[in-house]
């Protein structure tokens, strides 16, 4: 099987046990476990770092996941702003989830981080360890027709073309989904499209103490959301995430679109009152997405290279670490020779806690959701046990919330209807 996107001349070869494609979370994570169990892993990545890319919130799993693939103390080290919880609000109603009341034992806070910085530290501290990261280097092609090595074509920054054969290789490249277009795995969201404006602005009036780093969710009377999270720096991450049709009532360019729509909700609207755009707003429609097959003979895909569903939840890069994780453990005993089953060991572990979030984004866009969190007297007991899904405990089989949330969630809803509304 060979796959290509457009020939060059070749000008360079060398062999690799993994390559990667793309430094993310999910590259570097997944490099770190390989490279500490022994093998000779190469990342190659098509832009230069630091780069921008959206998905600033982290949630508290991801600190568990970060530790065991030996990258904790490098994110530690950057100061980021720490993330105590999420506080969702609708005009008048809000729901207030702090993780330090949650269900699952783990972690009670995790980081807010510009990705451009967070990506960094973390290839810097695998590339100190001794993998190679080959930074201006893209996928172009890739060949599984021999099953002892794959051979992988990369553009290299001068333009010209170097081969390099590994014997798997992890698609970790993200909305790049070099695998999944160059092998014909991909297949449409179940969900609608959306799309999402959004930019860093300076002059958010912050809320103080242990609340500063909680990210903010407001909704508006439409249904868009708007997600305000701040950053140790004094930037603040602020977007909005809509069908496309919503952007239509709002005329302009994308600063004044985002500023409109920030309007829209009162909430945000004060808290970013006085705010200034640190660059012109941009913009990402249809990013959900899904493939036919998690792995195949030689490869796997992980992190956004998989499925990705929605920002909501703010789950993508706990997915992401947690399928790097998986990856790398069941390849390190594949390339032992040891019998592995791919879709019992990763696939379905993968899938586990893409799933528990598909019904977490089906419930909210159903309005199920929000009604459940602005319902006055809510069980703590069931807010604690949701509190540990919107932290990525999301793999807590004892958490009836994780386990059975499309009959749970409703049933709740159910529950709550006619109680009056949470006030601040
Ligand atoms: P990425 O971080 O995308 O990294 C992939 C890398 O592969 C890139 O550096 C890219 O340059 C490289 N690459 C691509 N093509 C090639 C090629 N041909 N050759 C070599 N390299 C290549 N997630 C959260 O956790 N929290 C959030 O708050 C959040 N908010 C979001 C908001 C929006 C609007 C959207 C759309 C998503 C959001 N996400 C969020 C999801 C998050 O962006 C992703 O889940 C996360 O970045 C996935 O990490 P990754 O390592 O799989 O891929």
């Amino acid at each position: 099987m060979r796959a290509e996107l457009s020939p060059s001349p070749v000008v360079g070869q060398a062999h690799t046990d993994v390559l990667i494609i793309g430094a993310g979370p999910s590259g570097t994570a997944a490099a770190s476990l390989l490279h500490r169990e022994g093998w000779t892993v190469r990342i190659v990545e098509k832009q230069q770092f630091p780069r921008f890319v959206i998905g600033e919130s982290l949630l508290p799993h991801s600190m568990d996941l970060l530790e065991r693939a030996g990258l904790l103390e490098a994110a530690q080290a950057r100061g980021f702003m720490e993330k105590r919880g999420a506080v969702f609000w609708r005009e008048g109603e809000t729901c207030n989830f702090d993780f330090a009341n949650q269900f699952t034992a783990g972690w009670n806070y995790t980081y807010q981080v510009p990705r451009a910085e967070f990506d960094l530290a973390l290839a810097d501290a695998v590339a100190a360890r001794g993998v190679e990261v080959l930074y201006r280097h893209a996928v172009q092609a890739v060949d599984f027709s021999d099953p002892d090595r794959v051979v992988t074509q990369l553009g290299t920054p001068d333009g010209g073309r170097r081969t390099v054969t590994s014997r798997f290789v992890l698609d970790c490249s993200g909305y790049g989904r070099v695998l999944p277009r160059l092998l014909d795995l991909e297949l449409p969201s179940d969900f609608p499209i959306r799309e999402s404006l959004f930019a860093h602005v300076t002059g958010d009036l912050r809320p103080e103490g242990r609340e500063e780093g909680k990210i903010w969710i407001c909704i508006n009377a439409e249904g868009a959301w708007i997600w305000i999270i701040p950053f140790s720096d004094g930037r603040t991450s602020v977007g909005v995430v809509a069908e496309p049709s919503f952007f239509q009532d709002f005329p302009g360019t994308p600063a004044e679109q985002l500023r409109a729509i920030v309007q829209t909700e009162p909430n945000a609207a004060a808290r970013l009152a006085g705010a200034e755009f640190c660059w012109e707003p941009k913009r990402i429609r249809g990013y959900a997405c899904r493939v036919k097959a998690l792995h195949g003979p030689g490869f796997a895909l992980v992190g956004n290279a998989t499925e990705f569903l929605d920002p909501i939840f703010s789950s993508g890069v706990t997915l992401a670490l947690a399928s790097a994780i998986r990856a790398a453990e069941v390849l390190t005993r594949q390339l032992r020779g040891e019998a592995v089953c791919w879709t019992r060991e990763y696939d379905e572990h993968v899938m586990q806690g893409i799933n528990a979030f598909r019904s977490y984004v089906v419930a909210w866009y159903e309005g199920v959701l929000p009604n459940i969190f602005f319902a006055a007297g809510a069980n703590p007991n069931i807010m604690r046990q949701i509190c540990s899904v919107l932290a990525g405990y999301v793999w807590d089989r004892s958490n009836p919330y994780v386990m059975q949330p499309e009959r749970a969630l409703p049933l709740l809803a159910k529950l709550v209807k006619g109680r009056q509304p949470a006030r601040p």
